[in-house]
């Protein structure tokens, strides 16, 4: 078994993208600028915008974080949007999910201009995601092919099987496995909560990914011996062995299922700190583009 060490590899790609930025600045250029909004003040989004803000510095990227109260209106939300929408000096912009209840999240996504939307939610990407166009890829997912690339993993000809079939995960990982490009060609099984068969159609996958946020649904006997396994879940579980009081599980249990697969991704250190490296690399897209 080896590890998809998602923390090693985003520091590469974290390095590429500090290296592009320097040649920008030493052209005359500016710094790209990412712009983030959070609501409220759920720990675990915190803790996910923070490390978002950080990889910003480490990269020579400028930040914004606009924090705005749990009870903060939509209408508001959305004016604060459209006037990161309309700054010339903000490349992306990003709104940290979950919103609370009173909030509808698609009316936000919407609300930001495709061209800013590096989380790359908006309808108008994730359709030119659907036809193969130049596009900002969602960030989890275009992380996870990154990942999967950068160590060779083959992919034409295999069975994937997605757990989960979210909008920001599971759906579009479905449509890039399937795509028709270098890591691409699979077979794609996209499964969800009325899947009826779900530990046959998972003990069949080639490539095995999990997006459903039940810490260590995935268990030994659910995994075919070889598999690759990717593992998104992220989820705060208590802990008394830990100093904040809480520990990270992803969705497969990791210490029966490790020995029985030849890669897969730890978590904490897998997919996370892939889907921040995503997103910068479409900022950097995006500063690029004007
Ligand atoms: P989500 O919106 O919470 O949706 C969960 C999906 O799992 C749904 O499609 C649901 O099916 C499916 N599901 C639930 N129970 C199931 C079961 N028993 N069998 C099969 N499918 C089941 O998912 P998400 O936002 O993609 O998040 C999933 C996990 O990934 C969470 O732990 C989240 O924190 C983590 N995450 C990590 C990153 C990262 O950067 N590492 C990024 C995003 C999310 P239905 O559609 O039928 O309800």
């Amino acid at each position: 078994m080896q590890l998809l060490d998602g923390k090693l590899t985003s520091n590469t790609l974290k390095d590429e993208i500090a290296k592009e930025v320097s040649k920008v600045l030493a052209q005359g250029g500016k710094k790209p600028h990412l712009a983030a909004i959070l609501v409220g003040s759920n720990g675990a989004s915190e803790t996910y915008v923070n490390a978002k803000v950080k990889a910003c510095e480490k990269v020579g990227f400028d930040s914004t974080l606009v924090r705005m109260s749990e009870d903060v209106s939509e209408e508001e939300l959305l004016n604060e949007v459209r006037k990161i929408n309309e700054n010339p000096a903000i490349d992306g912009l990003i709104v940290q999910l979950p919103l609370p209840k009173h909030i509808s999240e698609i009316k936000v996504t919407e609300t930001i201009v495709p061209e800013k939307d590096v989380d790359g939610f908006h309808p108008v990407n994730l359709g030119r995601m659907t036809l193969n166009l130049p596009t900002f890829l969602p960030a989890t997912p275009a992380g996870i092919v990154e990942l999967l690339d950068r160590y060779d993993i083959e992919t034409s000809g295999k069975h994937c099987v997605v757990i989960g079939r979210s909008h920001i995960v599971g759906s579009p990982m479905s449509i890039l496995m399937a795509r028709n490009a270098k890591v691409g060609n699979c077979t794609v099984t996209l499964t969800h909560s009325r899947t009826t068969n779900l530990e046959e159609i998972s003990r069949s996958a080639d490539i095995l990914i999990v997006a459903l946020g039940k810490p260590e649904f995935v268990t030994a006997d659910m995994v075919k011996e070889g598999a690759v396994i990717v593992d998104v879940g992220i989820t705060r579980v208590k802990s008394d062995k830990t100093k904040s009081g809480w520990k990270l599980k992803g969705d497969v249990a990791f210490d029966e299922v490790a020995p029985k697969c030849s890669f897969i991704t730890p978590v904490p250190g897998g997919v996370g700190p892939m889907t921040i490296a995503s997103l910068l690399k479409n900022t950097l897209i995006s500063a690029r583009g004007k």
